[in-house]
């Protein structure tokens, strides 16, 4: 049975930082990354790729060349655990270690929209959220020349808040910019109960929103979407729209798909009861297996699954994995800092930064709730670089 001293579930954002950043502390880890991908995505960008402002191409390389040096690379799909006994089975066997990070990421749940899978691509039925598709929403606001533009959220948990509503800014800059903003119809169909958590963000928001005329429907589901015909079906809940079935005509659509803990997490013993992996929300150390971490889309923690929470959960989590492996009690702490880059418009952006509580955490000594430029300059110039020159290489 091969064992390693330190497994990582998952390659991705927090899995290759973690790996890096260990080996930065102590060169001598033995450390394995089950990982199956061939490809390894910068996944903030696709928001910038839907509106024709990043090249796709940018977004991807091989798996192969971020994996740190030192790393064992186990291409292989993880598929349940047997932690007592500190076994991860495997495709094709079991592994065993001393300490184990989980990070596989979120579960992208498309067949849980009727015709989506069937219609995702064509039939002006986009979607930003995967490598695949998200060249062809530009293609959909390219081609936009008026009628009704459907952007939709829904109401299960998903990676970048802000992307199911950022696609929607840009796509109304770009109709506003080519003249078509006149005869647009722009309409934003959400499963929360708000547009943006944090009270200071919203305000601006909502001026944006004022400025695209665009119309804005809380807590409905999307469950049904008729390509060829362009038809939508939403679903309301809650108390005021409880039941109440809307059937939508589009000439567009922008469609973030339902999203979910991985299912061998949701049917594995390290899950919460909402299927995610349940950590302490301080230490990131799992509640029942002191052996094992988590952190990234597939924790258990109360807050927006974004890779800027990655940044401030990866020293966390190795920190305290060293303290732990010392004997130690963990002694850092994460305190639920995640950020969202709010494209509003081109050459425009809020940068949302805040904590558990839903608390501003800052960076810059400016007022941050504001469309700036250099805030999108940000996005699109220097975090790009940053993921792939730094973060991934456990140096920031
Ligand atoms: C459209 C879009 C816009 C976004 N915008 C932003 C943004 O502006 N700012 C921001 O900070 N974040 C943004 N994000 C979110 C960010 O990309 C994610 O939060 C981040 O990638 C999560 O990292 P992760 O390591 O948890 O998961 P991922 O990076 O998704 O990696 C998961 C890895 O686990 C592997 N895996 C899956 N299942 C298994 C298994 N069974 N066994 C082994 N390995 C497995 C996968 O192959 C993958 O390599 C955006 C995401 C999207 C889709």
């Amino acid at each position: 049975m091969p064992h390693h001293q330190i497994v990582i579930i998952g390659g991705g954002n927090a899995g290759i930082s973690t790996a890096a950043q260990l080996l930065r502390k102590n060169r001598k880890l033995d450390i394995a990354i089950v990982d199956p991908a061939d490809k390894h995505y910068y996944q903030p960008a696709w928001t910038l790729v839907g509106g024709g402002a990043f090249d796709i191409l940018k977004t991807e390389r091989s798996e192969a060349s971020v994996m740190p040096k030192g790393v064992t690379w186990i291409k292989q799909k993880a598929l349940g655990f047997a932690p007592e006994q500190s076994q991860v089975t495997l495709d094709n066997g079991i592994l065993t270690y001393d300490y184990m990070v989980v990070c596989p990421g979120i579960q992208l749940n498309w067949g849980d929209i009727k015709g989506l899978s069937e219609t995702l691509g064509k039939n002006n039925v986009c979607s930003n959220y995967s490598f695949e598709s998200a060249p062809y929403t530009f293609e959909c606001v390219k081609n936009f020349k008026g009628g009704k533009a459907l952007f939709h959220n829904p109401s299960t948990p998903v990676k970048c808040g802000g992307a199911p509503h950022k696609i929607m800014y840009l796509a109304t800059d770009y109709f506003r910019k080519h003249g078509v903003l006149p005869k647009a119809d722009v309409q934003y169909w959400s499963g929360a109960a708000k547009l943006f958590a944090v009270p200071q963000y919203e305000k601006t928001l909502l001026e944006v929103v004022k400025r695209g005329n665009i119309k804005l429907n809380f807590l409905y589901n999307l469950t049904e979407i008729d390509g060829p015909n362009h038809r939508a079906k939403f679903v309301g809940f809650g108390e005021k729209n409880k039941d109440e079935v809307k059937e939508v005509e589009f000439d567009m659509i922008h469609v973030t798909p339902p999203q979910s803990a991985p299912d061998f997490i949701r049917n594995s013993s390290l899950a919460n009861s909402a299927g995610w992996v349940e950590i302490d929300k301080g230490t990131l150390q799992h509640v029942r297996h002191s052996n094992i971490f988590s952190l990234g889309d597939a924790s258990g923690l109360p807050i927006s699954k974004t890779g800027a929470a990655i940044r401030k959960q990866a020293p966390v989590v190795v920190t305290n994995l060293l303290d732990v492996m010392a004997g130690q009690l963990p002694s850092a702490t994460y305190l639920g800092y995640t950020s969202c880059p709010l494209v509003t418009g081109y050459g425009k952006l809020v940068l949302a930064e805040f904590d558990y509580n839903n608390t501003p955490m800052e960076t810059f000594p400016f007022d941050q709730s504001k469309e700036r430029w250099s805030m999108y300059q940000l996005k699109r110039e220097v975090l790009p670089r940053m993921y792939w020159g730094a973060i991934l290489k456990g140096l920031a």
